[in-house]
């Protein structure tokens, strides 16, 4: 068998924008490429590839999305049937103990809070009918295929990526399906990976695009996907909670979200500057469900999907430099949800369509590799610019004063901004970065979590099922340890090894083999959440991507 570390031989394919991700910035981006072109009689090659089995596989999100961004891309979506079929009717906002809730009154949440005018929907069917679009557009999509290399000039400018490598074994021989990948080469290259890419981030330290910003923040977001019985459905329905189970000093919170045909979207976001490594953020969102407010509405009905995915939260003091040699970041690999309105979508979808007219404008001017400086400035100039700058303080109080501070200054700031347009806080940054925020375990004591009861709550594995996640089990893991000696050397005596908690699909195990301790990584399990790429304390796991197509398969999420 040959080593599969030999200079492989790879077919290229030349294109005027190469994207990786396809999800909504990325969809949009392409779409917007397409049209641009028709409008101006000529024509513009657009690749995309996406590393799920289909587009929709990899995408998990609320979700309630703001149509805003979809109105300007595609203004006649609902004549074209985009699956945005229910509009916000109920919008109710709780601040949970253990056993009571007390609603906040909607008069008392900034204007920019309101969701009525939005629509609960799955991302996951938005992002297939926009795939659709930009296929009847002329774009390639390639779904199955996994960027995992950026290619670059000899000047160092981003020219391509390799995707599609697969049929490496988990020694690094070469198989009988072994497949070297295809270098595609772009005059530019839009990365649009979602939270915590595995390229943005060797492409963010490669030309250091976060010098002078605040470290990016995550949340871990894990969902479940409910049929409900017809009695406890509220089409339309949008529910947040704050609060219990988290304590005060945790970020994070829940959403449910009633969509069509009696189903329910239930998800609890755990901030992942989190100090206490015994906090599992899986038993967290198990337990919350058995909240008087929540376990009646799922009482009867049957759990359909499970899954989940990293939120970027740093708002716009963690955005980086959004160009490079060659290419551009997009959407949530640059971060742009807005955190109090746990929306990322409309910006996602904005950036990819602004960063798509400045390429356009270049490649026209027959520019190609150089740096897209345009799209930074049209950033700066959008309206996605001004929705992150109105609540850019409201991450930053909650971690410094916690849930009960947090929430008074946080709403108090977002008054001020949208009424007078300033903050009396200036700008604040973020401090540590999550790795960081993580204390050693003897400060803590380990949490006893109760036993999910198997009706309202699961435990991990059996709901691991339900995301149709599936590797080939003969590759190299995907899940790289800098030195694997660290997990039992280090984060086990310091912080209790806290990836046993953490990774929401168990991939993570500490197990004892003749008295002795040993890292187990069941690499098959993992649903691309990245999590562990960025909450391991001494940041020695790396994700990379597995071979295209192997991963979660959500139907709906
Ligand atoms: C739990 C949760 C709840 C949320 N709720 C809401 C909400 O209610 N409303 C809202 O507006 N926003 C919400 N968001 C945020 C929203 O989902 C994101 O802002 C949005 O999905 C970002 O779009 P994106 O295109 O940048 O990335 P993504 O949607 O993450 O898409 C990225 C795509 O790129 C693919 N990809 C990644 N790396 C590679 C690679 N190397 N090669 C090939 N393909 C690759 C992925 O498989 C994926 O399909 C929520 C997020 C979470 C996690
Ligand atoms: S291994 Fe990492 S990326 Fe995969 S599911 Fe676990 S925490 Fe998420």
């Amino acid at each position: 068998m040959n080593q599969a570390s030999e200079p492989p031989q790879r077919d290229s394919m030349d294109y005027d924008v190469v994207i990786v991700g396809a999800g909504p910035s990325g969809l949009s981006a392409a779409i917007r490429l397409k049209q641009l072109a028709a409008e101006a009689g000529s024509d513009v090659s657009v690749c995309v590839v996406e590393k799920g089995s289909e587009v929709g596989a990899h995408i998990l999100s609320g979700a309630v999305v703001d149509p805003i961004a979809l109105d300007e891309l595609i203004p006649d979506w609902r004549e074209r049937g985009a699956p945005l079929k229910t509009e916000v009717t109920q919008d109710r906002f709780y601040v949970l103990g253990p056993s009571g809730a007390l609603r906040l009154p909607n008069a008392l949440m900034p204007r920019l809070m309101d969701n009525h005018g939005k629509y609960a929907i799955s991302l996951g069917t938005l992002c297939r009918w926009l795939a659709s679009q930009a296929e009847a557009l002329g774009v390639e999509i390639y779904p199955g295929f996994a960027a995992s290399e950026v290619l670059h000039r000899e000047d160092g400018s981003v020219r391509g990526i390799v995707a599609g490598v697969a049929g490496i074994s988990r020694s690094g021989e070469k198989k009988p399906d072994y497949q070297p990948g295809m270098e595609l080469n772009g005059k530019y290259v839009f990365i649009a990976e979602g939270a915590r890419g595995s390229l943005a981030k060797a492409i963010i330290q490669k030309f250091d695009l976060r010098e002078g910003r605040s470290p990016q923040k995550f949340g871990l977001g894990l969902k479940e996907l409910w049929e409900v019985r017809p009695e406890n459905h509220r089409a339309g329905q949008v529910t947040h909670t704050m609060g219990w189970p988290l304590g005060v000093k945790t970020g994070g919170g829940s959403f449910m979200y009633h969509l069509e045909d009696n189903l329910v979207s239930i998800g609890f976001v755990v901030h992942l500057n989190y100090e206490n490594p015994y906090l599992n953020p899986y038993m967290e969102f198990q337990r919350f469900k058995h909240h008087p407010l929540i376990e009646p509405v799922l009482e009867g009905g049957r759990r359909i999907a499970y899954g989940a995915r990293a939120i970027t939260e740093g708002g716009l003091q963690s955005v980086p430099k959004l160009f490079f040699p060659g290419g551009v970041l997009i959407g949530c690999s640059a971060g742009f949800v807005n955190v109090p309105r746990i929306k990322g979508t409309h910006n996602a979808m904005k950036t990819g369509m602004i960063a798509a007219e400045s390429a356009f404008e270049a490649i026209k001017a027959g520019r190609s590799g150089d740096e897209i400086g345009e799209y930074q400035r049209a950033f700066e100039a959008s309206w996605v610019y001004q929705d992150l700058k109105k609540v850019r303080n409201v991450k930053p109080l909650w971690s410094k004063l916690g849930l009960i501070g947090g929430l008074a200054l946080g709403g108090f700031d977002m008054w001020t901004n949208e009424l007078f347009g300033f903050s009396l806080f200036g700008t604040l940054r973020h401090g540590k970065s999550d790795a960081e925020s993580t204390k050693p375990a003897k400060h803590f004591k380990p949490i006893d979590y109760p036993k999910p009861d198997g009706v309202i709550s699961f435990d991990r594995l059996t709901n691991l099922a339900f995301s149709g996640t599936n590797h080939e089990e003969d590759q190299p893991v995907h899940l790289q340890l800098k030195d694997p000696s660290v997990p039992i050397r280090h984060t086990l005596p310091i912080y209790d090894e806290p990836a046993q908690r953490y990774c929401p699909a168990g991939v993570y195990e500490v197990v004892q083999e003749n008295g002795t301790p040993r890292f187990q990584i069941n690499a098959q399990n993992c649903v691309h959440c990245k999590t562990c790429d960025i909450k391991d304390p001494p940041q020695n796991i790396n994700w990379v991507v597995p071979q295209g197509g192997d991963g979660p398969n959500y139907p709906n999420m």
